[in-house]
């Protein structure tokens, strides 16, 4: 399946896009787990993002399409890709669409997960996330801590709290959000892509991209 995540952080964009990849071999693409991997490793791309990151603004566009642009011509994309908080803004979403035509590429939809807003900062302020840019798992300290307190299940790194999930951080990056990337619920309803799902529950969610999907 070819998808767009859409939705505010938080709204469980990266969670359900790692259980669709195991229906059906498609690959999660998370930008910002990219990003965070880049800045880790201290490469030109980490350096050129961070402060953005850590403020909870957006990373230039031309940076994004950058990696985009190679991103979806690796062969693991072929069985399908599931864009997990990319596009963020207007333009993104046009480079995008003219980026797919030259591929040859076509979407099957774009999923815009509406969650509401109280659920949404309760669950970024007690999101964790594993500090191994190879795994970055989420965890949650209330509904799902890991087994041993701050260490990883899957891979034994520190489980940390994201530098842009503090409340100033957080409350920056849904205003952004509000501002730059909710305007894509209207890109996408005009290009006929749009689908919403008021779920909560990544399952639920899941539940309704597979009957959209027909499947
Ligand atoms: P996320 O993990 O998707 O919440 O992304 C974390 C941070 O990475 C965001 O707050 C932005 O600073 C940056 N980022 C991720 N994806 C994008 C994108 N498509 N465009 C611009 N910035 C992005």
């Amino acid at each position: 399946m070819k998808l767009i995540l859409l939705g505010a952080p938080g709204a469980g964009k990266g969670t359900v896009a790692k259980l669709l990849t195991k229906l059906d071999g498609s690959v999660q693409i998370s930008t910002g787990d990219i990003l965070r991997g880049a800045v880790q490793a201290g490469t030109e791309l980490g350096k050129q993002a961070e402060d953005y990151m850590k403020r909870g603004d957006l990373v230039p566009d031309e940076l994004i399409m950058g990696i985009m642009e190679s991103r979806l011509q690796e062969p693991d994309c072929e069985k399908g890709f599931l864009l997990d908080g990319f596009p963020r803004t207007i333009p993104q979403a046009e480079a995008l669409k003219e980026l797919l035509q030259k591929l040859g590429i076509k979407l099957d939809m774009a999923v815009n997960i509406d969650v509401p807003r109280e659920v949404i900062l309760d669950r970024l302020t007690t999101r964790r996330t594993c500090s191994n840019p190879e795994c970055q798992a989420i965890y949650n300290v209330k509904s799902n801590p890991p087994k041993k307190e701050g260490v990883c299940d899957k891979c034994g790194s520190p489980v940390i709290q994201r530098d842009d999930e503090t409340v100033e951080a957080i409350n920056h990056r849904l205003e952004t959000y509000n501002e730059k990337t909710a305007p894509l619920i209207g890109f996408y309803e005009k290009e006929g892509l749009l689908v919403t799902v008021n779920a909560t529950s990544s399952e639920d969610v899941i539940a309704a991209i597979k009957e959209k999907l027909g499947q």
